[in-house]
């Protein structure tokens, strides 16, 4: 919802008003107040995301006002973590976007190691239940359940296939489902890229210029498929535009695997649209 002035949030925010307004929109509406997302990559396993100790210390050390991050957690689910893991990815969630960009800018401390964040951007829908794009499991008409690592019938949390990674989208085999480098995964990115304006900045919009930037296209490097040679002198390696918050290569560093899986970064990009 948005409303053009902060007389009318004001007047919005009011019980007396907002109460009655939800009543008529539907009985089940609610209003939930917005989040801001962003990725912190490579924190130390020892950080202790559900204790609101260590996120009011980690707010203190960064100079934050108390209570300003409303909630962290691993990308990547405990359970699927490789036995020589020893950083993970992290998503703080700020409940105002001034602090969120403060960190981007500068950077912020956690367990003592200087780490750097991103924005999170949104991403394409996908169906935890079929694998399909641009809907989600409750909306889902597949009968079966598809899973997304090996695309045969079970659960994904069920697969004990793993060594037959199936992709449903481009239907390759040789990645899973929820791999970040599938090329149809890819391609839905840069289209919606394109179509979202908030994507393509690197701070939350707030009143003041600066944090209105826009951020010239990434480059990322990518291996050219074998092929001629290219003549002496000329370009040898090709670039093209990424969709990645980061380079996809740095998932190894984790311990192995893909960091992100079906039910975590995706569906965290989505939540305002649940
Ligand atoms: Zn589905
Ligand atoms: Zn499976
Ligand atoms: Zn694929």
């Amino acid at each position: 919802m948005e409303l053009d002035s902060d007389e009318a949030v004001t007047w919005f925010t009011s019980e007396k008003v907002r109460r009655p307004f939800l009543e008529k929109l539907h009985p089940a509406a609610t209003i939930r107040p917005c989040s801001y997302n962003i990725v912190v990559q490579f924190i130390p396993l020892t950080f202790r995301v559900d204790k609101a100790l260590d996120l009011r210390e980690l707010e203190e050390v960064n100079g934050l006002q108390s209570r300003v991050i409303n909630r962290v957690r691993w990308i990547k689910p405990v359970a699927r973590r490789h036995p020589s893991q020893t950083c993970g990815h992290i998503i703080l969630t700020f409940s105002a976007p001034s602090p969120a960009n403060d960190m981007l800018v500068y950077g912020l401390f956690i367990c003592h190691k200087k780490v750097y964040a991103e924005k999170c951007k949104k991403e394409p829908l996908r169906c935890l239940k079929c694998h399909n794009w641009g809907h989600m499991v409750a909306e889902c008409t597949s009968e079966a359940d598809v899973c997304g690592t090996c695309s045969q019938h079970h659960r994904t949390a069920d697969c004990d296939n793993t060594d037959h990674l199936h992709c449903v989208s481009c239907g390759a085999s040789g990645h899973s489902s929820w791999d970040r480098s599938c090329p149809v995964f890819q391609c839905k990115c840069k289209e919606l890229n394109e179509q979202l304006e908030d994507n393509s900045m690197p701070y939350f919009p707030t009143e003041e210029e600066w944090m209105q930037v826009k951020e010239p296209p990434k480059t990322v490097f990518v291996m050219q498929p074998p092929g001629p040679a290219a003549p002496a002198g000329g370009k040898t390696m090709g670039f093209r535009q990424t969709t990645l918050p980061w380079a996809s290569s740095r998932r190894h560093e984790q311990g192995g695997g893909a960091w992100a899986d079906q039910d975590g970064y995706q569906s965290q990009h989505w939540h305002s649209y649940e």
